[in-house]
């Protein structure tokens, strides 16, 4: 993984490089399908695209000083977003698995110290580097696959202090790998057992002033919730959304998971950067996320791990015209995956999502969904140099095989990572 380290042997990023001979998906929103320019290059400086497109049209006065990487008829697409992780934790779930592959029930896993509050308990104990230390071999698995971009949440510390330990750990990442991280402040993940039935008072004396306190630290990107029977409901995820709005903070939320709480309209009341999960998601709802320009993001590694039967409205969200994003959702309870190939071809499979949906929902969605579209996300002028470039015949390669890496490199920021 020594090829992942940012102080590598890379370019330095002021230097002027053109990639040529490309078959480039640029995912451009003007342009049809995957925005496809065959025989395309892409040029960048000081780690920002200045070129993207046919070789044939490229600028005399680009091409000089450049230097120049023939790509031998690669296919290069945007470096990949994972909008929705929680790679930042202690410990695993593996006892908790194996217990109910025997058919342990809820209660009995619970009584053997499983579920939340275990990974709860093996955040705690971690310092910043520890769960930073933790958090790596999982970030470097997604980075081996040409992601560029990643969210984290907090969420395990439930705790003024240790949810704030989480997002400097997850800050931390950014300075250690060639990889962007967005963070969510999540304090409203799950209610811990010192509050059980009060999650009112939780909010109040935990959630509201850690995300005052994540603020002023400059921890914060993002303010998201679990809206669930099982987590808080329409009303106290209200309340955070409230705190959100009067900091100027962006709101997502877990929403529709396991059941239909309406979260998703409340998220879309409140301009909401995206809606998370989604199976049980009705038309209205989906209406509501398209109006409000706000992302569904379906993460079906939660789906497949808790063997979850109902799946998310995928045509309603097409017809409402909803963007429609991917993500790992990775995290060690019910969705221990750290491969956005293999999320893409889950989606396909599991919720029939087109290949040209499932590149985008890696790609520019992902980026949508963190509102980096500005940023990275597709492969135009003025954005940062963020490509993966893969020895693959077609796109549809990404999405159709199962557990195989066919990245050849990637870029970020202009500088080149090698496998
Ligand atoms: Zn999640």
């Amino acid at each position: 993984m020594s090829g992942n380290k940012f102080s590598g042997s890379g370019h330095s990023s002021s230097t002027r490089l053109l990639w040529r001979n490309a078959r480039l998906a640029t995912l451009r929103a003007d342009l049809q399908g995957l925005g496809i320019i065959e025989k395309g290059a892409v040029v960048c400086d000081g780690g920002r695209i200045l070129f993207a497109g046919p070789e044939g049209e490229l600028p005399s006065w680009l091409i000089e000083a450049a230097e120049i990487t023939d790509l031998e008829g690669r296919w290069v697409t945007p470096g990949l977003v994972d909008c929705h992780t929680h790679i930042v934790y202690g410990g695993n779930r593996a006892r908790e698995f194996e217990m109910r592959l025997v058919g342990a029930t809820y209660e009995e896993i619970a009584r053997a110290g499983g579920g939340i509050v275990s990974s709860v308990k093996a955040t705690n104990v971690l310092s910043v580097e520890g769960l930073v230390e933790a958090a790596l071999p999982r970030l470097d698995t997604l980075i081996s696959e040409g992601v560029t971009t990643i969210e984290v949440k907090s969420g395990y510390g439930l705790n003024i202090d240790a949810e704030l330990k989480m997002l400097r750990a997850a800050r931390a990442l950014e300075k250690l790998r060639p990889v962007r991280v967005v963070t969510s402040y999540l304090g409203a993940h799950a209610t811990p057992i010192e509050y059980t039935g009060r999650n009112q008072d939780y909010i109040s004396d935990v959630v509201l002033p850690g995300l005052e306190r994540a603020r002023a630290e400059g921890l914060v990107d993002a303010v998201d919730g679990f809206c669930e029977g099982i987590a808080f409901s329409v009303d106290e995820i209200r309340r955070v959304f409230d705190k959100a709005r009067s900091l100027g903070i962006p709101v997502k939320l877990h929403a529709e998971q396991l059941s239909n709480l309406g979260g998703a309209k409340l998220a879309a009341s409140y301009g909401a950067l995206s809606a998370d999960h989604l199976e049980y998601l009705d038309e209205d709802g989906a209406r509501a996320m398209a109006a409000a320009g706000t992302v569904a993001v379906l993460l079906p590694g939660a789906f497949y791990a808790i063997n979850e039967k109902q799946k998310p409205p995928v045509q309603a969200l097409r017809q409402a015209g909803a963007h429609i994003a991917i993500a790992t959702d990775s995290n060690p309870g019910t969705s221990p995956l750290t491969s956005l190939l293999l999320t893409m071809n889950m989606s396909a499979t599991l919720f029939r999502l087109t290949v040209e949906e499932c590149i985008a929902g890696a790609t520019r969605e992902g980026a949508r969904a963190l509102g980096l579209l500005d940023e990275t996300g597709t492969i135009e002028a003025g954005k940062s140099a963020d490509l993966a470039i893969w020895n693959i015949e077609s796109p549809a390669e990404l999405v159709y095989r199962i557990g195989f890496n066919p990245l050849h490199a990637h870029i970020f920021k202009g500088q080149r990572i090698d496998r």
